[in-house]
């Protein structure tokens, strides 16, 4: 998913000294990308515990909601 801290941006501006300052973000390393995190209930597969239904913890999506 798309860094929330520099907003997929991959350079965060820092005040420095007196001016701003470009750096490259830190949370992504400049990739502008983090991991999604993984349901630990599912392990990202979506499925519920029987066949037919969807993870009550992630609603479908694999992905930890925060
Ligand atoms: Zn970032
Ligand atoms: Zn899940």
């Amino acid at each position: 998913m798309k860094c929330p801290n520099c907003e997929g941006e991959k350079k965060i501006i820092e005040f420095k000294g007196r001016g701003l300052r470009q750096c490259a973000c830190s949370e992504c390393d400049g990739t502008g990308q983090v991991e999604d995190l993984i349901c630990p209930q599912c392990n990202g597969s979506g499925e519920g515990m029987h066949d037919g239904t969807v993870c009550s913890f992630c609603h479908g999506t694999g992905v930890e909601q925060n």
